[in-house]
Formats: structure tokens, C-alpha cells, sequence
């Protein structure tokens, strides 16, 4: 998926030799980069195997705000993207997106690890790698070419949906022009991102203990790792990063967001049903929860709270022991625990998703039909979260409130791409939206499928 994202790049430095006369800068402004990475996500977006777990959102976008502040990147809006696969990879596109998959968990054992990771890719991003790698590169087909002047064109003119549309359908093309970061460039995010590391009060010799990670599963595998096909090794890599962190004076150290106790418990759930190939220890450590969380998924869920209720209290009292307490009560019907722990998860982290979405569950749950107001909230703030469309459409199932289930889909439809279908969505919101309900939630989808369309 990086591919499509360089490729474009090239096609814009290629722009002023191209009939449609478009300049690379086009691109290179932090506003054509958001256009561009919006689209790109909304032609990806079926495909990315996202995870609809609002507690790995929030928090991965919690870490990315944290270490943002510490790059040049402006008012660039950050996308969090938590992805299902197995694999060690993660990646950042133009435009503020960042998405991890669960199988980086398998090998980072602590906070300071993985914002080591993030602040790598923000590196990437804040000094513009992609666009520039691809300066100089002549490895693209002319069709390809000319689809991405296309998609150049578009996003010069603001044609969110038409550049969405050429970049799907340029798809195929662009398999082959496997295009990786150089080990110039590898070197530089380290460099910067190790700066980023320590300012934003993470020790910095966590970038150093990734690399170390990298280099040891490379030599335990026979599998190209995907992150390393973008992001190659070089053993010089480890030499200048290892001189950058002596060079540095010791760093603040701040709070993480997470205790090492709670990203432990974090971790456990995120690697729920993986095998750890390598590190029999962290295998071991997660035994307890691994098991807990497999008979809840076979439905035994008065076993599973009992054994969380057997987990020490430090453990269960952190967040991600919340998020798990909630899922479970919301289970077995003990509702007040339910509502206790979504309370204090949306006291310490206010503005997050994740509480709201919750609640909406515990409605659900306790067959209340009243929609949490906290839900119309967020969806007025935050409407390119996904999870809270989804959230919006199982509470419209369960209450059969079909003017709803069809705004919601009509937004998910919408966050994929998919104008006719949302449009579709919505006139059949429209048709039946009661009369006495609130038709703002309408207006306001209106607006974004008119934005859509003209963007
Ligand atoms: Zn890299």
C-alpha cells in the first residue's frame, strides 16, 4: 500500500513535463497531502483489515498526538488505523495516517518500544520521504503515469472523489512499482525520530532496542518482514543511531501513557490468538489472559470474569483491565461494574471514543432504547471515526430504528468511497426519519455527501 502512496509522488515531480502542467509543490503542501491521504484511505479502507477496537484507536491516537507535537507536521489531522494482521509492520501515509497491526505486539514489550516505531514513521512523514525518494525514481510504467498525473490533476483541483476514483482504479498498475524508503532516509527518520523520542520524555535508546528486535527477527525467519522490505536494516543503521543516543543529554522522562503494567495487559489482548514464535517469556506472561479471553469467545463468560476477578488488583484496575472488565460485565449482566468502569475511563481520557461507545453497548445491554446523548456528541465531532458509525448501526438493529441504521450506513459507505451507496443510504434516511426526531444528524450527512462531491 505504500506503493500507490510513492508512486503518486512521483507522477506530481513528474507533473511540469506532463501536458496537465501540474506542480510538484501541489502535492507538497500539507493540505494536498491530507487530500491525497484521504482518498487513498477511502479506496483502502475495505481492504486494510481494520480492527473496529475503540480502545486501540483512541490510545494509538493518544500516542500519535503525544509524539505529533514534537515534529513539524502543523494542523495535519492524525488518522489511527488499528490493523488486524499478524505481521511486524507498520506504515504512514501522506496526510497524517498511521496504522499498526496487532503482530508488532508480539515483539515491543513496552510503550517506549512502539512510540519508538511511531515516532520512525512520523519522521518519515514530517520530512516528506515519500515525496522526495520518489523525486528521482524512474521505475513507473507510462500508464501508470498517466493515471497518476490523473490523480495529480484531481487533487490540484480539489476532486477528492474523482482522485479516489483514479486511484482505485490504477490499482493493478501500481502492484509492481515496489518502491522502498533508502537507507538514507532510514537514517534520517531514526536520527529525527530519536530526537522526537526523547522530547516527547521516552528513553531514547528504545529506537536502539527496536532495531536490535529488527535485526534479530531477520535472522530468525526466513520471511521477508514487511516492515523491513520498506524500511531496510543496513548495519549502519544501528552504528549512527547507537552514536546519535550517546551524543544526547539525558531526557526527561515523562509519564507513558499507559503503566508497564496496563501496555502489558494491552499487549496480551492484542496478540489474543497469535502464536509468539519467538519469546517464550512473553508467551508465558499472557497465558492468563490468553485463556481468559478464550472462553470468552466461546461464550463461557461467567468463567472469564471469574478469572479476570482472580487477576491482581494493580492489574485489573489499569485501563486496558477496564476495557476488558467492561466487555465482560456488559456479558454476564453485572451492569453497575459495566457503568463504573466506562465512568473512569471517560474521566482520565476525556476525550476519547471509546466510553461512548461503551455505553452504547450497556444500552443495548440493559435494553434501554434512549440513544447515549454522549453518541450524537462525538458523531458531531469525531465523524470519520468509523467504530462510532458502527456503534450507531448495532444500537439501530437492536431498537429497529431504521432512520438511523441508514444514516449510519450511509456514513460508512461514505468512509469507503462509496458516494452512490451512501447517497442511497441517506435518501432512504430521509423517507423515513420521524417527523418528531431531531433532523440535524440528516443535515449534517447531507453537508458531508455535498462536500464529498465537491471536495
Ligand atoms: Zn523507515
Amino acid at each position: 500500500m505504500r506503493n500507490l502512496v510513492t508512486a503518486l509522488i512521483i507522477a506530481l515531480s513528474l507533473g511540469s513535463q506532463h501536458a496537465l502542467a501540474i506542480s510538484a509543490d501541489d502535492l507538497a503542501t500539507r493540505e494536498g497531502e491530507v487530500i491525497f491521504g484521504q482518498a487513498w484511505l477511502k479506496s483502502m479502507r475495505g481492504r486494510l483489515g481494520e480492527r473496529m477496537d475503540p480502545f486501540c484507536i483512541d490510545l494509538l491516537e493518544t500516542w500519535l498526538t503525544r509524539l505529533k507535537n514534537q515534529f513539524e507536521l502543523g494542523a495535519m489531522p492524525m488518522t489511527a488505523l488499528c490493523l488486524n494482521s499478524q505481521d511486524f509492520n507498520a506504515f504512514a501515509a501522506p496526510g497524517g495516517i498511521v496504522g499498526v497491526n496487532r503482530g508488532v505486539y508480539l515483539d515491543l514489550a513496552t510503550e517506549s518500544e512502539i512510540m519508538a516505531v511511531l515516532a520512525h514513521e512520523l519522521a518519515h512523514l514530517a520530512q516528506r520521504h515519500h515525496y522526495r525518494g520518489l523525486k528521482n525514481s524512474q521505475r513507473l510504467s507510462t500508464g501508470t503515469l498517466a493515471t497518476l498525473a490523473g490523480v495529480v490533476a484531481a487533487i490540484a483541483t480539489r476532486q477528492g472523489q474523482a482522485a479516489q476514483s483514479l486511484i482505485m482504479g490504477g490499482q493493478a498498475a501500481n502492484a509492481t512499482a515496489a518502491l522502498a524508503y533508502s537507507r538514507d532516509y532510514e537514517r534520517e527518520a531514526d536520527r529525527i525520530g530519536v530526537t522526537a523520542l526523547a522530547g516527547a520524555g521516552y528513553p531514547p535508546e528504545a529506537m536502539a532496542s527496536v532495531l536490535q528486535i529488527l535485526a534479530e527477527k531477520q535472522t530468525q525467519t526466513t520471511q521477508d518482514l514487511a516492515f523491513l522490505s520498506t524500511h531496510p536494516l543496513g548495519i549502519e543503521r544501528q552504528s549512527d543511531l547507537d552514536a546519535r543516543v550517546a551524543q544526547m543529554q539525558d531526557p526527561r522522562e515523562g509519564q507513558p501513557v499507559l503503566s508497564p503494567k496496563d501496555f502489558q495487559l494491552f499487549r496480551c489482548i492484542q496478540t489474543e490468538g497469535i502464536e509468539f514464535a519467538t519469546g517464550k517469556q512473553a508467551k508465558q506472561s499472557c497465558s492468563e489472559i490468553h485463556a481468559l479471553l478464550a472462553d470468552y469467545r466461546s461464550e463461557r463468560y461467567e468463567q472469564a470474569l471469574n478469572q479476570f476477578d482472580q487477576l491482581p488488583e494493580a492489574v485489573r484496575q489499569t485501563f486496558s483491565g477496564l476495557d476488558l472488565e467492561i466487555a465482560l460485565t456488559l456479558k454476564t449482566g453485572d451492569f453497575d461494574r459495566s457503568r463504573e468502569a466506562i465512568e473512569t475511563i471517560a474521566l482520565f481520557f476525556p476525550s476519547w471514543v471509546q466510553p461512548t461507545i461503551a455505553a452504547v453497548d450497556l444500552a443495548i445491554a440493559e435494553a434501554d432504547a434512549r440513544l447515549p446523548r454522549a453518541l450524537r456528541d462525538q458523531l458531531v465531532q469525531r465523524p470519520e471515526r468509523l467504530d462510532l458509525w458502527r456503534a450507531l448501526a448495532r444500537f439501530a438493529q437492536a431498537f429497529k430504528q431504521d432512520h438511523l441504521l441508514f444514516e449510519a450506513r450511509s456514513w460508512d459507505a461514505l468512509l469507503h468511497g462509496k458516494l452512490e451507496a451512501a447517497k442511497m443510504q441517506m435518501t432512504r434516511a430521509q423517507e423515513v426519519w420521524p417527523k418528531a426526531a431531531d433532523s440535524r444528524p440528516l443535515d449534517l450527512l447531507k453537508d458531508a455527501i455535498k462536500q464529498t462531491e465537491t471536495l
